[in-house]
């Protein structure tokens, strides 16, 4: 039943695309805008055709979790805009990342970029770090130094947010995972698995500097664990400053992250 009223809200709301779409982010939107006013250095448009979303679950209050994916080549790159709901600084980074990544010659020949723009859409919503049960999304996922507390969850995957990355994770197979947070006082890059020369490279092109694992405190649960130490698939999560305006944060690292994503 329950579906069955997504189903209709998201007929209803027009399945067209990215841009527009997405309620949470309007920045969607301006990027069309964008898109269909500008002209290139020739004069001819600027045309961007954005991807269309996809559906990979729900949360606990029924929100879509939404997958943008774009580009064919053979290196693939998982972007995850947000999982921490009140750090959403990186949410225009999120919305310009796709058509940043189009504007360069070739990139979609070499990549392929899948977009989860927020796995945490209730939290978002209600600007707190765990979902709509106060589980922290970023604890609850099958690494070995899982711990169940209430605000782990009691089980790893005992969540359907978590449940829903952890299985886009594995029909992907990424090569490269990047997650985007905020942290108070502080920007930086981090990362777990075997991403140490990504991490410098981004750490060269945006000045954030490297911040290994073992300097911040245990995070028993933690995507970065399960994904990097568990999966030795290369994540780097990503620390804007808590409050950072979300533009600032998308230029001061656009240049980074665009190379991270197409380096092997
Ligand atoms: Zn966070």
């Amino acid at each position: 039943m329950r579906v069955t009223a997504q189903a209709s809200l998201l007929v209803a709301l027009g399945l067209t695309g990215c841009v527009g779409f997405h309620p949470l982010n309007p920045s969607w939107g301006r990027g069309a805008a964008d898109a269909s006013d500008g002209t290139g250095a020739s004069g001819s448009p600027a045309v961007f055709t954005p991807p269309a979303w996809q559906t990979i679950g729900y949360s606990h209050e029924g929100r879509p979790l939404q997958v943008c994916r774009l580009g064919t080549g053979p290196r693939k790159v998982l972007f995850i805009g947000g999982i921490h709901g009140d750090e959403r600084e990186g949410r225009i980074t999120a919305a310009e990342l796709p058509r940043a990544l189009a504007e360069i010659p070739g990139a979609l020949d070499e990549v392929e970029l899948v977009l989860l723009e927020d796995v945490n859409p209730d939290g978002t919503v209600q600007n707190t770090r765990g979902n709509s049960r106060g589980v922290d999304l970023n604890r609850n996922y099958p690494a070995d130094n899982f711990k169940p507390s209430r605000f782990f969850g009691a089980e790893p995957l005992d969540q359907p947010e978590a449940r829903a990355l952890h299985d886009l994770l594995l029909r992907e197979e990424p090569d490269l995972v990047i997650v985007l947070h905020s942290w108070r006082g502080d920007h930086f890059i981090n990362y777990d698995g075997p991403a140490s020369h990504l991490a410098e490279r981004f750490a060269m092109l945006s000045h954030y500097r490297v911040r290994p694992s073992d300097s911040i405190s245990p995070t028993p649960g933690s995507l970065g664990s399960w994904v990097g130490n568990g999966l030795k698939i290369p994540i780097l999560t990503l620390e804007y400053e808590r409050g950072r305006e979300p533009w600032a944060a998308w230029s001061e690292t656009k240049d980074a992250i665009l190379s991270v994503i197409r380096a092997d």
